[in-house]
């Protein structure tokens, strides 16, 4: 089989009636570590020869490039960790340390959100950019995206943030047309917009696709889903995997939502929810090499039904910006290894970021898992919650404190029952002690169910 992925944007016309954007999609185990096990040796090859950066980290751990010729043996490199990237950047702007290509050769520049501190900078030469545009169109393909497709785009186009410009990119290089508004035009511009092209699909996070929904009577005079919107393709942060929100969704659009997962450093996204709708499947083997880590053994595990840990990246084929074993700090959870759409690559949710993790009481909890949990609970809640984190660290003794907002439909026990039932909820499902506070609808910003973790100092006065 030959992977080579050059083609021309007429050429993306042929695959509307496509089971898949790429075969590779539907490969077998064996085929799969072919290519990976080839294009591992490549760039292992590649990186010898042109990065300072892993020469150096590889000598230190007493590791040489031509020991690892396996998947398995990738075991045997070190992790590569944020930290590190940070400090690469910071000892050598604009690229960091890291930088594998000529600068000359560098065609293109994103920033990452950077949930710490200042953004970080990827660069990619041409052929990077390609290799972006390509994983994504099979990600957006997946979603139900089509070439001809008009497509509005409500993520940020602002900041250098991979869901502006790449994902219209992306969107082009597949044949589909974007309508670059961005969530920066707001709500009222995005939602004009929307009823003058009537747009097949719109992509952007869950929330803020909700609030559209929800605003569109206001600002049209019409229901969202008078649009015409079929697809409703939405990532950058949890919620699409979680049935209310994803039943809000297609609800208020009355178009089918789909989901799909990436992030700054290894593209812009790589992981996609086809039509079956039953978890995010990778898509892009033969540019990333995947692996699970489990955070309590330390070991790297299988992809098997059920098993969760934090995801490991290996780009094969980079080189302005590689990554060997990049510690992603996205937490998933394998919901299976086989689908009814043919694909061959796991499908996953994404529980949390391990940067958000909480440890209560020797628990691992997530703030976005409480999340869900609040969200499985409207009308009874209106799916808007904090966690307080009022302790010192991520760790604490002590029954983790949950504020959550009071939903349209009062239980007949009052907030007392609601409290409780959230409370038996919380350690039936997430093994951990809460104290829950019901306040009233509107105590927070909305949406802003992406960010649900308080700090001690933001602890707000809500007597
Ligand atoms: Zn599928």
């Amino acid at each position: 089989m030959d992977y080579d992925m050059r083609f021309r944007r007429a050429d993306a016309f042929d695959k509307a009636e496509a089971k898949c954007w790429h075969e590779i999609e539907l490969a077998s185990k064996a085929e799969i570590r072919r290519v990976q096990e080839e294009k591992l040796a490549m760039q292992l090859a590649y990186l010898k020869e042109n990065s300072d950066f892993y020469r150096d980290k590889l000598a230190n751990a007493r590791i040489s490039f031509d020991e690892v010729r396996s998947i398995e043996d990738l075991q045997k490199l070190p992790y590569t960790f944020k930290t590190e990237i940070r400090e690469s950047l910071a000892a050598r702007k604009p690229f960091g340390l890291h930088l594998a290509a000529d600068p000359h050769d560098i065609i293109q520049m994103q920033a990452s959100s950077g949930t710490t501190g200042s953004p970080s900078y990827v660069a990619l030469t041409e052929a990077d950019a390609e290799m972006w545009h390509e994983m994504s169109a099979r990600c957006f393909f997946a979603n139900g995206v089509r070439p001809g497709d008009t497509v509005l785009h409500a993520f940020s186009m602002a900041k250098g943030f991979v869901g502006g410009i790449p994902v219209m990119q992306a969107l082009q290089y597949m044949g589909a047309v974007d309508v670059p508004i961005g969530a920066d035009g707001g709500a009222d511009r995005l939602l004009r917009a929307c009823e003058d092209i009537r747009p097949r699909c719109i992509v952007g996070a869950p929330n803020f696709i909700i609030h559209l929904g929800e605003k569109a009577p206001e600002i049209l005079g019409m229901k969202a889903s008078d649009l015409g919107v079929a697809r409703i393709i939405v990532g950058g942060e949890p919620g699409g995997g979680i049935p209310a929100i994803r039943n809000r969704i297609e609800e208020l659009w009355g178009g089918k939502c789909t989901e799909m997962l990436g992030g700054t450093d290894l593209g812009v996204t790589y992981w996609a929810e086809c039509d079956d709708q039953s978890g995010m499947h990778m898509v892009n083997m033969d540019h990333i090499i995947t692996e699970l880590l489990d955070p309590d053994s330390g070991k790297i595990i299988p992809f098997e039904k059920g098993a969760q840990g934090e995801m490991v990246y290996t780009a094969i084929g980079r080189q302005a910006s590689p990554l060997l074993r990049f510690r992603s700090g996205d937490f998933i959870e394998v919901l299976g290894t086989s689908c009814s759409c043919g694909r061959t690559g796991p499908k996953i949710r994404c529980i949390g970021r391990t940067d958000d993790m909480l440890i209560v009481r020797g628990a691992n909890v997530f703030p976005s898992a409480i999340h869900s949990i609040i969200s499985d609970m409207v009308p009874s809640t209106n799916g808007i919650m904090r966690v307080v984190a009022d302790f010192e660290g991520h760790t604490t003794q002590g029954a983790l404190k949950v504020i959550v907002e009071r939903g349209p439909d009062q239980l007949p026990g009052g907030d007392a029952e609601l409290k409780s039932q959230i409370e038996t909820r919380l350690r039936n499902a997430l093994v951990f002690k809460a104290d829950v506070r019901i306040v009233p609808t509107d105590t927070f910003e909305k949406p802003g169910a992406a960010k649900v973790t308080l700090t001690l100092r933001e602890y707000p006065d809500l007597s």
